[in-house]
Order: C-alpha cells, then structure tokens, then sequence
C-alpha cells in the first residue's frame, strides 16, 4: 500500500453504491485501454448518478467514470455531491486519478468507495487530495470545500 491512507470498512449502503458502480462497468467505453470502470455518485438529494469511462481516438479527450458521474449530477442540478463509488470492470484496485480528485473537490469534501488492498474501502477525498487546487489557495475550509467556495452555494 506504500503509505496510501486506509480509510474504513464501507458499510451496507455503501457496499450496495459500489455494486452499482460495478455493474455501470459493463457500459464503460473503453476500446483503447480495455480498462472499463464505473461510478455511482450519491448527491445530497439522496439521487445516484452513475457514469462510465470514455474514451476517445485522441486520447486526452476521453474522460473517467467519476467526472462522467459528477457531470450528470450537476447537470440534474446537484451541488452537493456526498459519497461517490468507483470501480474497475476487472475487479481490481481502482481509486479516482488526480484529475478527478480535484474535479470531486470543487463541490467539497466527500467519501469515495473504491477497492483499495483488494479490499472495498472508503475514504475521505481530503486524505487523498491534501491540497486541492482553488483561486484562493489550496486549502479545505472549515465547510467541507476547497477555501474559494466559502459562502458560495449556487441555486
Ligand atoms: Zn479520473
């Protein structure tokens, strides 16, 4: 695990997330990689939104599964995402890239439910990603997000 954090045991509700984001695997697009991958992302709401991976002939145009997952909850209006679920159609290890950290970033701290050391785990997003980048500094508030969203809660 080479110092990775650990995060805790996920409990029934999350454990039933993941399995939604396993099965969305089945229709991630990924001809290129062969690496297919799933996201249920669970938003204040109570709603899930679920996304799969893209890819794309021009590789850098392809997008992940958490950010396809964050980009129809927004969409459907969502600010406030809480807990999102991803995982690869291999059933290996799979934790969000760096990308998609500071993507899930933007709207706040919250837990993410990936396999990590074979087992389904969940940890904070803010102990994956220390310094997220924001206009103000990269600093978490006090209020869960990114310093530069104090105060701001879009309607
Ligand atoms: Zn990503």
């Amino acid at each position: 695990m080479s110092g990775a954090p650990q995060g805790r045991d996920a409990d029934a509700a999350e454990l039933r997330l993941f399995a939604e984001a396993e099965r969305a695997t089945a229709r991630a697009y990924a001809p290129y990689s062969g690496y297919a991958v799933g996201a249920a992302l669970v938003a204040e709401s109570g709603r899930a939104y679920l996304g799969v991976n893209v890819e794309n002939a021009s590789y850098p145009a392809g997008l992940c599964a958490e950010r396809a997952a964050l980009a129809a909850a927004v969409a459907a209006g969502e600010r406030r995402p809480r807990t999102v679920a991803v995982a690869a159609g291999s059933g290996a290890d799979c934790l969000p890239c760096g990308v998609c950290l500071q993507a899930l970033a933007e709207f706040g701290d919250v837990d993410v439910v990936a396999r990590t050391g074979g087992a389904v785990r969940v940890l904070r997003l803010r102990a994956l990603l220390a310094a997220p980048f924001a206009a103000a500094g990269g600093e978490w508030s006090a209020a869960g997000g990114p310093s530069h969203r104090d105060g701001e809660d879009a309607g």
